[in-house]
């Protein structure tokens, strides 16, 4: 562990909020933006959404909240490896997908694609828009009125165009500069996650097979170790023990590769962390292996033709929700009603994205069934 460097995000040098308010007492200005997020209705809502398998399919399946837990748990370990600012990157991990779609990929596919003439649909900028203006709790202010450093590391893409509109977390896509070291982290903890859960959660639910993942280098190496030295081990503990070293070995092939770039780059503040290319990254071995692994989930997981099922369905739901609610704008709660007034497609994009999973079946029933039918 390493004391804070000098080149992390110092919650007393925020760039500040859109509204100014008095600083927090007992707690920095990252603490204060976890916590409203924690609190927030999109926070709790995560817990029925899901990333690969939709909610009701099962129990043991990740959700967005565990996804996002787990995010913030690697980001933070990995921060604080580097002398990087923990509770930023804890903040950024557990808001980083308050603005996902029900039904995972497939709801943010569809619902782009419904949102196509009209400014299309981004989870990225979703999100954003969750902690800007969505999230209803505050007197003084819509959404939660986050720090600079929290809502730029919400926003890890968009568009050029979409920049333009964004302002100040915009002005990096713009001239080409980077975030904070903590967004950076936080970004690939997520990746370091949901490619772990994924292999996890694919074998679970017997989509994918040990044999199958045996060929993927990053997994292998570790299946054989856990086999060698435990001969006689059952199969549930066999996955979680070689999960966890290839989550283990990423974290420290991040924590070692950034640590020399940083070297490399010697920084020595934030500014510095802006102007100079991106700091944190895998080896590049690790990122080979990274890649393999993450093609074979697309070929043998993602596009599984059980997996194929749940996202037509899901796709299905979305589409016609959204063809229902254009049509007729006062089947939506009060609340969106009166966002439609001033852009429908955007209220009616608002109001789907919202739902959870489970949300949105039951909104299917109610509008398009005349008895309780099972989906
Ligand atoms: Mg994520």
């Amino acid at each position: 562990m390493k004391p804070l460097a000098s080149y992390a995000a110092d919650p007393a040098k925020t760039r500040g909020r859109k509204i100014q308010e008095p600083a927090p007492e007992g707690r920095n200005e990252f603490q204060r933006d976890r916590d409203r997020i924690i609190h927030s209705t999109a926070f709790r809502r995560l817990e029925y959404k899901t990333q690969v398998f939709v909610n009701h399919e099962g129990d043991l399946f990740r959700t967005r909240l565990t996804h996002s837990i787990e995010v913030a748990q690697i980001g933070r370990s990995i921060a604080r490896n580097l002398g990087l600012h923990e509770d930023l990157v804890e903040a950024i991990a557990l808001a980083h997908d308050l603005g996902h779609t029900p039904f995972g990929h497939a709801g943010q596919d569809a619902l782009n694609a419904c949102m196509h003439e009209f400014g299309g649909f981004e989870h990225n900028l979703q999100s954003l828009r969750v902690v800007e203006l969505l999230e209803q709790r505050y007197a003084e202010f819509d959404g939660l009125n986050l720090t600079f450093e929290v809502r730029e590391g919400i926003l890890k893409h968009c568009s050029l165009q979409n920049a333009r509109q964004l302002g100040d977390v915009g002005e990096r896509f713009l001239d080409k500069s980077q975030p904070s070291l903590e967004a950076q982290v936080a970004n690939l903890a997520d990746e370091i996650a949901y490619n772990n859960h994924d292999v996890d959660d694919g074998l679970r639910s017997g989509l994918i097979s040990l044999n199958q993942l045996a060929a993927v280098e990053l997994f292998s190496r570790h299946l054989d170790e856990v086999r060698n030295r435990y001969p006689d081990i059952g199969e549930r503990k066999l996955v979680h023990e070689t999960v966890r070293r290839m989550i283990n070995a990423l974290v420290q092939d991040l924590c070692r590769q950034s640590g020399d770039n940083i070297a490399a780059a010697n920084p020595e503040s934030v500014d510095d962390v802006r102007r100079s290319a991106p700091l944190i990254a895998f080896s590049p071995d690790m990122q080979r292996q990274q890649r393999e692994l993450k093609q074979f989930l697309r070929a043998n997981l993602y596009r599984h033709y059980r997996v194929n099922r749940m996202s037509s369905k899901a796709q299905r739901i979305i589409r016609e929700l959204f063809a229902v609610f254009m049509e007729d704008i006062t089947l939506m709660p009060d609340e969106f009603q009166l966002r439609a007034q001033s852009d429908k497609p955007r209220a009616v994009a608002d109001y789907i994205a919202g739902m959870t999973d489970r949300y949105a079946i039951r909104e299917y029933r109610r509008l398009f069934t005349v008895e309780e039918q099972p989906l």
